[in-house]
């Protein structure tokens, strides 16, 4: 049937979906007679999005493709403020489950047209009267429009059980309204052949309703609803990485931070070494830290022909940034660069360290700032942080000064070196498991 339609039709019914979800921004989307899952991968690249759930009898065909669902290695990799949580159920949408109340769509697209009629009363009665989302909407064939559709004889499909013509789709639309307190508009999609939609209408009628007024009574529902029910069985749920859960922001922050940290360190080991020219071989991808690194090299190499030593001597680089300065005058006695040859600190007794002034960081990486808010928040989310070593008054991260051969020990150990080759990694872990 679907090629008679361009795009297909079941396309075009998800893409309505898709349209009003664009327009009215649901935080919370339950689709029941899920099936595969089709309509749901497309919904949940919508970050409005919340709680993303689906239903359907069969749990098998739900099994089939779930994990379609599942976030993707971007998702870890670069975490968003958004939060997802989807959730997939066996359960017929003739019972109630208190996990669906609550919600601000419903969508049943080909669904009630697989239910006796009888349990199409039923349908109503836990859609409209006990979830009471804020709308619904439900599509079903149109059976006007069926003498279009070649070789078709009888219904659409061996298992629908009716199929309802313009007017007993709409009779129960209205009647639906009537009894649970919602308002319905008609339209469709599949639109017929030139001079004939108005005598047919559209191959899969749509009713689109809203609930009047505010909240409806919780015991709508015929029966006692005085527990909540919980007929459905879980067959998936996830969340989403957010970056407003702690333990993922404080992840992303520190690798960002030995990110860039391990780069300053590098730059400032090539200023001591007289390796480095003046030609930057940095990667260009952050703008403004990169400015950053040059503005404080800028300030290293001044430092150092002044006092001819590396370290100690240092006072205030970060003011030539341009930003965040209020902020850095608080450190103002901070040193950007220091070799711990003093062995001051416990954790660097055996080993010579470079500290970076959290300041530094802060000011120069946009990342690091967009993320942490403040210095002082970024203080307190390092303090936790397994993979980053801050010096005692939690100011500044301390790197170990290693050989050069050492180095790249030290990238590949550090959250720098994840970050860095994720991507690759990724990949390669896929393949040991193939080899394995
Ligand atoms: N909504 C899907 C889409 O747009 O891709 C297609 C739906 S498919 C035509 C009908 C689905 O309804 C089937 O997966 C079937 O298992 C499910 N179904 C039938 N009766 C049901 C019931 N009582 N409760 C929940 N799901 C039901």
């Amino acid at each position: 049937m679907d090629p008679l339609f361009s795009p297909p039709l079941h396309r075009q019914r998800h893409q309505f979906v898709i349209d009003f979800v664009k327009r009215n921004k649901p935080q919370k989307v339950v689709d029941l007679g899920c099936s595969e899952c089709s309509l749901l991968k497309k919904l949940k690249f919508h970050r409005e999005i919340e709680l993303l759930a689906g239903v359907d009898i069969n749990g098998a065909i739900v099994k089939k493709k779930m994990h379609g669902l599942a976030p993707l290695s971007a998702d870890y990799l670069q975490p968003s403020y958004d939060q997802l949580r989807i959730e997939l159920y066996q359960g017929s949408v003739t019972q109630k489950d208190v996990r669906l109340r609550g919600f601000d769509l419903v969508t049943s697209i080909e669904l009630i047209e697989h239910l006796t009629l009888d349990d199409v009363e039923r349908f109503s009665e836990v859609v409209f009267g006990y979830m009471t989302p804020a709308a619904v909407i439900v599509s079903t064939p149109n059976s006007e429009f069926n003498p279009l559709l070649p070789v078709l004889a009888g219904f659409r499909h061996s298992d629908h059980k009716f199929e309802w013509t313009r007017a007993e789709f709409q009779s129960w639309a209205l009647k639906v309204c009537l009894e649970y307190g919602y308002e319905v508009e008609f339209t469709g999609v599949g639109q017929a052949p030139p001079g004939q939609q108005e005598r047919v209408g559209f191959c899969s009628q749509i009713g689109v309703f809203h609930r009047l007024g505010g909240r409806v009574s919780r015991n709508m529902f015929n029966g006692d609803d005085a527990e909540d029910v919980f007929s459905y069985t879980q067959l998936y749920s996830i969340n989403y990485p957010s970056l407003r859960d702690n333990n993922i922001l404080r992840r992303v922050l520190a690798s960002e931070v030995l990110y860039w940290a391990e780069k300053l360190k590098r730059r400032w080991m090539e200023e001591k070494t007289g390796e480095r020219d003046d030609g930057y071989t940095l990667s260009q991808t952050e703008g403004g830290a990169e400015e950053c690194v040059r503005a404080s090299e800028q300030c290293m190499g001044m430092e150092e022909k002044q006092t001819g030593v590396c370290g100690g001597e240092m006072k205030h680089p970060v003011k030539q940034c341009g930003r965040g300065v209020a902020e850095v005058q608080e450190v103002e006695d901070e040193e950007l660069f220091w070799t711990d040859r003093k062995a001051q600190l416990e954790s660097c007794r055996l080993h010579r360290c470079v500290s970076v002034p959290l300041a530094v960081l802060w000011s120069c990486c946009p990342k690091v700032s967009a993320l942490s808010g403040s210095l002082n928040n970024l203080r307190h989310l390092l303090m936790d942080e397994p993979n980053v070593k801050l010096n005692q008054d939690g100011s500044a991260v301390l790197l170990q000064e290693q050989e050069e051969e050492e180095d790249n020990n030290v990238l590949e150990d550090s959250g720098y070196g994840e970050a860095s080759q994720c991507s690759h990694s990724a990949e390669q872990e896929g393949g040991w498991e193939k080899n394995d």
